[in-house]
């Protein structure tokens, strides 16, 4: 039982593209209520539940309390885009390194459609600032974001320090939103 619905589209990306595997380190960015963490948990072996697989580790960050999940450390209250929590993220983290950075995060939104499109992007952008702390040469990283006017510009930030970038729309998310997310491989350490 997933605490949401945001559940599947995770599912539909890791199935099409195998990037939660046994033993990963993974940062959920936005995390609460906790759904995609519950994925990822059981997808890198976070509980250790499959003694044959090496165990992974979910850590999950979130403005809001997110209640304890078996298998993920949850930093909640917490701002992704500080200082502050990429310390945290690294004494946290195996080797102070992540494999996967997921981000289902989403501004509070104002009903006008461009001023949410560009508060999401900068929020997305703000995760390449993370990417340097923490992701491993090689890692990957997931975020949603709403298609508007400044993607282009995300687009081509990833694309700087990634190898391959996707444009994926899970069938999970509904046809009408604007909701699509980039899937970015192959991170090249600055
Ligand atoms: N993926 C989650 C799940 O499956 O349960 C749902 C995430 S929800 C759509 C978006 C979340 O992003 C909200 O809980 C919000 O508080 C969080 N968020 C927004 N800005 C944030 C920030 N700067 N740092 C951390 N979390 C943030």
């Amino acid at each position: 039982n997933y605490r949401c619905r945001s559940a599947f589209k995770l599912l539909e990306i890791d199935d099409k593209y195998n990037i939660l595997r046994p033993g990963f380190s993974v940062v959920d960015c936005g995390a609460a209520p906790g759904a995609w963490s519950q994925v990822a948990v059981k997808r890198v072996n976070a509980t250790g539940e499959n003694p044959e697989y090496p165990r992974g580790a979910v850590v999950g960050v979130d403005l809001l309390h997110i209640a304890p999940l078996d298998g993920a450390h949850f930093l909640s209250n917490q701002d992704i885009a500080s200082p502050a929590t990429h310390a945290e993220l690294q004494r946290i983290l195996p080797g102070g390194l992540a494999d996967v950075i997921l981000s289902d995060m989403a501004p509070n939104a104002s009903g006008f459609r461009e001023m949410d499109h560009e508060r999401l992007v900068s929020m997305c952008l703000s995760l390449l600032g993370l990417a340097d702390v923490v992701l491993k040469p090689g890692g990957c990283l997931v975020c949603k974001y709403w298609d508007g006017g400044l993607a282009r510009k995300l687009h081509q930030g990833l694309t700087e320090v990634f190898k391959e970038v996707k444009i994926v729309k899970p069938q999970a998310s509904r046809k009408e939103s604007a909701e699509l997310f980039f899937l970015a491989r192959l991170f090249k350490k600055r």
